[in-house]
């Protein structure tokens, strides 16, 4: 067998072919240097496989590529063509849906059923929902996407879709914890029969891949998800090569506000789902809980009812709520998160500890009682929350904005006029009245503050993929 393409067994016995070489020009290929890394199983810590992993040279070969294919092909494709292709991808990705989604959670510990229902659901949406655009504006040329690993499918479609429908050409980078879905996906973009080097995937670090595509002076856009750190070098990166534009998708420490008369059985639902689904590592998780004062108790105390019955275990059965975290500098991060929480007074009302002994699980941990306090400030990007109290709706909005993010936001309520009041108040890209963590294609999505600049999704993402060019045409040559 290529070195390139690895079988993988899964839990139920079954296995799976996948590429593990970089996408370029439509092949899978070693990088040049040869060199490789191991790809980890959050569950039992073993390595699943090895993938090529991308240097410099290899940035530089994944550009060029992108540049050629997006001088002679694709910026000359029309966009009924490039819908077609589009819509074909997603056919093969509903086709392929049940390896694909194996080989997520099997990457990144995230449950089979979430990755079915909702990462491979929501790709697969992307995908047809920007194949019926079509452009009005110029394509801007060869673009770079850089991905993390909360959400390798999702996060891949959200870049390729709009880029490839306005008639870019990318190179994007996956995250180091999760290159294999992206690299399967390559295999059906190859298969729908996109020309070679319109798309080119490349496994490999922040440095040296991820930082020579931000520095890169053939790259004219590039679109960044991760953390608020490496945006911040990415701006920079740009500002010190070639100013190439760049869109900004970062963390968030997002406040999810319960008012007295909001239902209570929905507001702890729809809470516990806003910080645990997909084990709290999503960027806008409701992290921080606002519970007015006179439901408090009666909130927390059912809060942690609901979160005792959710099952953490094995991703791939089916009553699983909670896999691991995806890698243990992860699985450490959180740890270290909890011991400040404990350390600064904290009352750790459920939780706190790791969930058996292998693998990179950690129990679903809810703090109470304190607001000052590291854990209400920083993005911990794991299954922790901490829940606190407040008085009047203007106290709320003030602790609300305490933080430098500004992501996503949250009210329960159910007075309607009370949640428009609050949700034009609110500092965040996003506001959910009522519910948590719904997307849909066609909804922008994007940060306030340091949580990012500009917007994915919908027909925003499209201005952020397009430039817009102004011809005038004297016609009266005699005047
Ligand atoms: P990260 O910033 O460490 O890594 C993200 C990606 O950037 C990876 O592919 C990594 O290899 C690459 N990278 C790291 N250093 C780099 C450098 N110097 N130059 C270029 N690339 C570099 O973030 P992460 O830990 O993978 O992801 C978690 C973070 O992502 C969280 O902060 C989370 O909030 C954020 N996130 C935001 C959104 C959003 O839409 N706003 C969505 C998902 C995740």
């Amino acid at each position: 067998m290529s070195p390139n393409e690895a079988t993988i067994t899964l839990p139920n016995n079954k296995t799976i072919k996948t590429p593990t070489g970089l996408f370029i020009n439509n092949e899978f290929v070693d990088s040049v240097d040869g060199k490789r890394f191991e790809t980890i199983n959050p569950v039992t810590e073993k390595i699943i496989t090895t993938v090529a992993e991308a240097s410099e040279k290899d940035v530089d070969i994944a550009v060029d590529a992108a540049e050629k294919a997006f001088n002679e092909a694709w910026r000359y494709f029309t966009g009924v063509q490039r819908c077609k292709l589009l819509n074909k991808l997603a056919d093969l990705m509903e086709r392929d849906l049940d390896e694909l989604a194996a080989l997520e959670s099997l990457d990144n510990g995230k449950t089979y059923k979430e990755s079915k229902e909702t990462d491979l659901s929501m790709s697969i949406e992307v995908y047809r929902y920007y194949a019926g655009c079509y452009t009005r504006h110029e394509p801007i040329g060869v673009c770079a996407a850089i991905i993390p690993w909360n959400f390798p499918l999702m996060m891949q479609a959200w870049k390729l879709g709009p880029a490839l429908a306005c008639g870019n050409t990318i190179v994007l980078k996956t995250s180091e914890y999760t290159p294999l879905t992206a690299l399967k996906v390559a295999a059906l973009i190859k298969e729908a029969g996109f020309p070679k080097g319109v798309v080119n995937i490349l496994s490999g670090y922040g440095k040296p891949a991820g930082s020579a595509m931000a520095y890169h002076m053939k790259i004219d856009k590039i679109a960044f998800t991760g953390s608020t750190v490496t945006g911040k070098y990415i701006l920079k990166a740009s500002s010190e090569s070639n100013l190439k534009k760049v869109t900004l998708e970062l963390g968030g420490k997002s406040p999810n506000i319960i008012l007295a008369d909001a239902d209570l059985e929905e507001a702890v639902k729809w809470a516990h789902s806003g910080i645990f689904f997909n084990h709290g590592q999503c960027c806008c998780a409701g992290s921080r809980v606002y519970v007015e004062n006179s439901v408090y108790n009666k909130f927390i105390n059912k809060f942690k009812e609901h979160t005792e019955k959710m099952k953490v275990g094995d991703p791939f059965e089916n009553d699983t709520y909670q896999g691991p975290v995806v890698s243990k500098i992860q699985f450490d991060r959180v740890m270290g998160y909890i011991e400040t929480g404990k350390k600064e007074g904290a009352t750790c009302l459920m939780g706190g500890d790791r969930h058996g002994k292998e693998g990179y699980f950690i129990k679903p941990t809810i703090f109470t009682d304190k607001e000052e306090m590291t854990i209400m400030q920083e993005e911990i990007f794991g299954p922790v929350v901490a829940i606190s109290k407040f008085n009047t709706i203007e106290e709320v909005i003030e602790k609300a904005h305490m933080t430098t993010y500004g992501l996503a936001a949250a009210v329960f309520t159910k007075d309607v006029s009370r949640a428009i009041k609050i949700s034009n108040e609110l500092k965040a890209g996003t506001v959910w009245v009522n519910l948590y963590n719904t997307f849909d294609s066609y909804s922008p999505f994007g940060g306030f503050k340091q949580s990012g600049i500009g917007r994915e999704l919908g027909k925003y993402a499209l201005k952020e993929y397009t430039q817009v060019k102004t011809v005038q045409i004297n016609l009266d040559m005699t005047a």
